[in-house]
Formats: C-alpha cells, structure tokens, sequence
C-alpha cells in the first residue's frame, strides 16, 4: 500500500490554523511507542511535538521494564553472594539493604529518563508538557494550570500505552492491594505476598520476592505459569520458583480477600492464606478513554485501537496508534518501538514498512531467564502445521555447569522438512540469547542452515548450536 509522502505543502493544506506551529507529527505519549517514533522521525527530517503528561519515558521507562530490572539485577547479586561458598569463595551471609536497592534503581530509571529528554531535545522534538486529546484534527493540550494550547499537525500518533487491570474484590489501594506500580516503589521487604496472576509480572516479582527472601504465594487461574510458554519450558522456571520455596497455585481462582487489622486473608479453594500484601498482576488494560477518539472514525475493540498492522494508521486518515494500546499487538516495549518506526517511516513516504509480530522476542527476567520468539509447539500445531520439535537441556553444556545453572533447557520447533517456525530457552543468559533464534525465525532458516555455524566454546549459546544440529538431523554431543 503506497500513498503520496506528506510533503510540506500538502501538510500545511491540512491545517485549519493560521500562524501556529504546524508540525509534520504530533505525538500523544512519550512512552517507548511515543519517544521511538519522535526519535526515529528525525532520519526523514519531519518536524515533532510529543506531548507527555508526566515525566518522559511511560510504563517502561517509569514503572514497568527498567525498574523492574533494576530489582531483579539486586536479587540476582543478593543470591549469587549467598550461593558464594559454591565457587569457593568464602563470604559472610549477606544481609540485604532494601533502601540502597530502591535508590539504585531510582537512579537507573532517572538516568535514563534524563537522557531520553537529551537525546529528544538533540534530534529537534518539541516535548510539551501536558495532557493531550485529540481536537479537531489536531491535539489539545491541557496544561498543569487547567490552561489550553493547541497543537496543529499533519499528522497524529497516539501513545497513551496501558494501565494495571484488577479483579473484583481486589481494588488496587496501593498499600495493601498494590499493582506492579506500587511493588516497585515498596520501602520495605513485604515479608508476605500473594501474587494473581502467573504471568509475566506474576513471575518476575514471585522470582525476586523468592530471591529476598519474603514468603510468596502465586494463583494463576490457568494450568501453568506463563500460560503461553511451552510446557516443558516452564517446567524448568517452575523448578527454580519452588526451590526459593515460593507457593505456587495454578488453577487456582481466589476469594473476596478479608482485610484483618495486621494482614489480608487470601482464600482460594478451601483454603486460605495470610499475607502482607497482595499484588494483582493480571494484564494491563488501554489508556483509550479520554483522548478524543470518539471525535474520530477510529474503531476499538474492548478498548483497543484497531490499526491496519501494515502502517499503523486508523481508519481516521492520519491518525496512527502504536505501543500498548493497538489491537492484538503484545504490549511489549519493543513492539512499541517497532510500531513507532513503522507509522513513521510511513508517513514519511508513503509505503508501508510493516512490523514482522512473528520475530518479536518476549523476554521473562525470572531466574531462570525464560525467552521466546516465533510459533510454538501449541500455536504451530493449531495451525495445522507438520512440525518436528527438538530439545536440548543446560546438563551437559560446560559454560552452564561452570555457571552452575544447569536447569535451562532450550527447544527449537521447525516445520517437517522446513524452517525454523519458532523456539524458546530458558537458562542463563536466554534473554540475550533468543536473539540468535530470532533471525533464524525471521529468515525462515532451515535448520541444516543455522547449524552450519559453530558457536564458541565454552558458551551457554552451544545448546542452542547442539539443538540446530539434532534438528538438522544430525547431533553431536
Ligand atoms: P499477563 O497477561 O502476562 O499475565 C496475567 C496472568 O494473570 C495470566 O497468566 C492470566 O491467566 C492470569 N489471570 C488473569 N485473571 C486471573 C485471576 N482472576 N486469578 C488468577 N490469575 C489470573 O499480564 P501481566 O503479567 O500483568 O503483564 C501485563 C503485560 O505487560 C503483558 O502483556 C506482559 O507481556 C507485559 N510485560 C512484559 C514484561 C517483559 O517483557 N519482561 C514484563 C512485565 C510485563
């Protein structure tokens, strides 16, 4: 699909206004969808306000991905110095200094904030600060003081990403009943929790919580954690969770919580549990209300916007929706990333430069590390797909007996007699190492082509090595 690229003529004969700044692309959200597409619009010379409410940087930057990493980084060194003894090295029992955590990753997150508004200000994005909706083919501003300004643009990407969903019974109060938002900013040890929700959220916090040492319970409704990761897979992170001595409950809905004077009473079944607190991580909903779609003939569905997935745009011409709040996309940074590249290289000329969903890496930071891209085993079969699945274990891999982490296991599924459909790998390093996989999904390698290179010994990544060549039919080790 190709259209006329928005030369500036053609923008400014878009625009009602007279005398006003007349930008190429005004963007609403400075979150990873927002600031990408503000960032990458600078490659096509076109001119960018992006208008944010608070400080730059959205759920990922502020309260999702980065602090989240900034913890599971502390409680990775807290259980390596504990495990010290195991690699001969005689320490004391370390004691953890959650103020000092909390601070490092507050400096991580402000850095990075800070050097995101740098690195806006240097490609020449006008960052407004405000509250913007979309107004008569332009975006409305609403500043800190109830004051209006109004933004005229050729062309408008909305940002606005995603909020924590809750259950009935479990209304987020932030003390006791918290989201992931608050989690991440407790100044304490919670020395109870129950976690709901097995997912990717669930799982991280159960996988640090663990880590420090606080008691933790998971209820997932469905019948494993991360439902939608391959079974064996799981398996492998389930091992690791339990011997942290985390509780987990699949199949398990909960009850109306009881709050007590010093804890909240968690039934489930016919059982219950005391907690300090409990943790809802059970999706995340659209921020879609109260930006002035209903102006406009975008269409939603249960709040999400629906895009055409080749370049972005609604079906209100010039409008554009990327990151959390699209449609059927998964609401990962990097998808937001890739979805604001996409709007922008097509509003800057015209063809579509659509993202490829099927070779976007999901990485979970749990220890271990679980990651995944492409099809699965489940998925390829669903789709009526001959596939062969071929798996090989951390055992026997000398980099991750050295590390001594030995439970990761790595699976690849291929099309019978073809290419490379999908893979997953959990272990040490699996996040850094899925990447490697997702060429291979992407380029639809078969699995003699990927196993015609040899990794460097000793690595982790030689499981992933050893697993092409039994796919190729031919094993070595
Ligand atoms: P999720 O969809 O990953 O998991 C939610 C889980 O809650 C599911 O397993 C679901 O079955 C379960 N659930 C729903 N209702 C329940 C109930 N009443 N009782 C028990 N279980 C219930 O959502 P999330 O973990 O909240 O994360 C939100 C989004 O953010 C996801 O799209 C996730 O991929 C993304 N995210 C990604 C990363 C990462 O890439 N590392 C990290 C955090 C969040």
């Amino acid at each position: 699909m190709q259209r006329e690229a928005p030369h500036r003529e053609a923008l400014a004969s878009r625009c009602s206004s007279v005398g006003g700044t007349l930008y190429d692309v005004a963007i609403i959200g400075g979150g990873p969808g927002g600031y990408a597409a503000a960032l990458y619009a600078h490659n096509f010379g076109l001119s960018v306000a992006l208008v944010e409410k608070e400080e730059l940087g959205g759920t990922c930057l502020l309260r999702g991905c980065i602090p989240a990493k900034a913890w599971l980084q502390s409680a990775h060194v807290y259980s390596l110095v504990k495990r010290a003894g195991e690699f001969g090295v005689v320490s004391s029992e370390p004691t953890l200094d959650w103020a000092k955590a909390l601070d490092r990753k507050n400096n991580v997150v402000s850095g990075l904030v800070k050097g995101l508004g740098g690195l806006l200000k240097a490609r020449g994005v006008e960052v407004i600060n405000g509250y913007g909706a979309l107004k008569d083919g332009g975006v409305e501003v609403t500043a800190n003081d109830l004051s209006t300004s109004r933004i005229d643009a050729a062309n408008v990407i909305l940002a606005t990403g995603s909020v924590p969903r809750s259950i009935p019974g479990y209304e987020i109060d932030g003390h006791r009943i918290v989201s992931s938002t608050h989690a991440l900013d407790w100044e304490s040890r919670p020395d109870r929790v129950a976690i709901i929700g097995g997912g990717v959220i669930g799982c991280e916090f159960a996988s640090l919580l663990g880590d420090f040492g606080s008691e933790v319970h998971v209820f997932e409704a469905l019948d494993q954690l991360l439902p939608e990761t391959d079974p064996e897979v799981v398996k492998t992170l389930d091992r690791s969770l339990r011997k942290k001595k985390v509780k987990i409950n699949t199949s398990t809905m909960v009850g109306p919580p009881e709050i007590l004077d010093d804890a909240i009473r968690v039934p489930y079944g016919d059982q219950s549990v005391e907690v300090d607190a409990v943790l809802v991580a059970v999706g995340r909903a659209p921020v879609t209300d109260g930006v002035g779609l209903e102006l406009t003939n975008a269409v939603l569905d249960h709040g999400f916007v629906e895009v055409d997935a080749a370049t972005m745009e609604t079906a209100e011409p010039h409008l554009f929706a990327v990151g959390d709040i699209v449609a059927g996309s998964p609401q990962l940074a990097h998808a937001g990333f890739a979805e604001g590249m996409a709007a922008i290289t097509y509003i800057a000329t015209g063809e579509a430069a659509p993202v490829d969903y099927n070779a976007i890496p999901l990485v979970v930071y749990t220890d271990p590390e679980v990651a995944h891209v492409g099809l699965s085993a489940a998925q390829a079969t669903e789709e009526g797909r001959n596939i062969s699945v071929t798996s090989h274990g951390m055992r026997g891999v000398g980099r991750a007996i050295i590390q001594g982490e030995v439970g990761g296991i790595v699976k690849v599924v291929a099309e019978t007699d073809g290419p490379i459909l999908g893979a997953t790998v959990s272990g040490p390093g699996a996040g850094e190492m899925i990447h490697e996989l997702m060429y291979t999904v992407a380029w639809e390698a078969l699995p003699a082509e990927a196993a015609a290179y040899i990794h460097a010994h000793p690595t982790v990544s030689e499981a992933i090595g050893e697993t092409l060549l039994s796919a190729s039919g031919r094993s070595l080790h």
